[in-house]
């Protein structure tokens, strides 16, 4: 069932007795399995906004996978190597990032959702961020779903976060007026000095949020990038401009709760004639090649920074994930298990 609270570090906890097996096994069902050796994992929002459901019929990706079911080893994505393989794709020593589980080693018997690392001469910790799936989710959500073009004023919630720093960074490299607002004042000082926001602004000081993007958008907004949700989308919709566009990524505010809270200016959808559309970031995996092709030399000729909050050891891992709910990561939250 879904648990309506904030997790808490004592929900999980480290268990050090299993046995580690170095090799696939002859098993029928591992005939293209590999066994990888965890380095690095990823602590993502979207791991505590889902339902703790099995079911094998259900139609979508985010309803299949069990992120945690209880006394199982937490499932997440993350940066691994091949100690072996039975798939030909992958042989012994490739470096790989996908979903795998949050223990040493893991035995993976559906390599589907895994790509191969061929860009080494960056930190292999950005596979879990700016190089995979957040930066994907950033990359897909600004350039496929909000249809962005030059000069035009965009707002990114939670912009501090893991995919939030990269669209602000896309939409200023594209020529677009960018303004995120984020959880201190700290986060605000860097998303406007190192990360080159137009304007930043700490909601939590904001007893009126809608009056707040009046100030910073006094034309309109005409792309929202949403991750929160709730109050911040309600003010949103008050200050959108006429054919804006909303790339609804996540509602961050809203995970916790079991009925999530109402939204009531949804009529300005249809007084703007503004598009809101949700997506959901595997659905453009096939554009990685694409996207690497672009950020890799952004990474390179530093037109792109990346923020990282990483913590060593599987046994800071929970403390690293529940952080996430209450924005005390500073940047994309990363467990290392492993260097090499
Ligand atoms: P972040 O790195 O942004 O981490 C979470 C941050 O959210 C916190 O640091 C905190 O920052 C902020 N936050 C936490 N609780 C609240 C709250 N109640 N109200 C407002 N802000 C809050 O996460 P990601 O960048 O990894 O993810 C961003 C969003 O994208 C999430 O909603 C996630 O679920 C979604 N997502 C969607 C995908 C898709 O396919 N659609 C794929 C990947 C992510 P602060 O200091 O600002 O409060």
């Amino acid at each position: 069932d879904y648990i309506s609270a904030i997790p808490v570090e004592s929900d999980m906890y480290l268990n050090t007795s299993s046995t580690i097996k170095l090799r696939v096994p002859d098993d029928d069902d591992c005939q293209e399995a590999m066994l990888l050796k965890n380095l690095y994992l990823s602590c993502d929002p979207y791991m505590r906004g889902v339902k703790h459901s099995d079911d094998a019929a259900s139609s979508t990706l985010q309803d299949r996978i069990v992120f945690f079911a209880t006394d199982k080893p937490i499932v997440g994505y993350g940066v691994s190597k091949v100690v072996d393989s039975k798939h030909p794709e992958f042989k012994a020593g490739d470096l790989v990032w996908g979903i795998t589980k949050w223990e040493e080693y893991t035995l993976i018997k559906n390599t589907q959702s895994f790509f191969k690392i061929n860009h080494t001469d960056v930190p292999l910790s950005y596979y879990t961020g700016i190089l995979g799936m957040p930066g994907m989710t950033a990359y897909a959500g600004f350039y496929e779903v909000c249809n962005p073009k030059k000069g035009e004023y965009v707002y990114v919630s939670s912009a501090f976060g893991a995919v939030g720093q990269l669209v602000g960074q896309f939409a200023k490299l594209m020529g677009c007026y960018v303004v995120g607002s984020a959880g201190s004042q700290e986060k605000v000082d860097i998303l406007k000095n190192k990360f080159g926001f137009d304007e930043a602004f700490n909601y939590k000081e904001e007893a009126d949020l809608a009056a707040a993007l009046k100030r910073y958008f006094p034309q309109g907004i005409d792309i929202y990038f949403e991750n929160v949700g709730g109050k911040m989308l309600d003010a949103v919709l008050l200050n959108m401009r006429l054919h804006g566009r909303i790339a609804v990524c996540g509602m961050i505010s809203q995970y916790n709760f079991e009925q999530h809270q109402g939204v009531t200016n949804l009529m300005h959808l249809v007084y703007n004639r503004v598009r809101m559309e949700g997506f959901f970031v595997p659905d453009f995996y096939h554009l990685y090649p694409k996207f690497l092709d672009l950020v890799v030399p952004y990474i390179k000729q530093g037109n792109i920074t990346y923020a990282e909050d990483i913590v060593e050891g599987l046994e800071n891992g929970p403390a690293s994930l529940v952080r996430l709910f209450s924005g005390r990561n500073a940047g994309k939250a990363v467990v290392v298990v492993a260097r090499d």
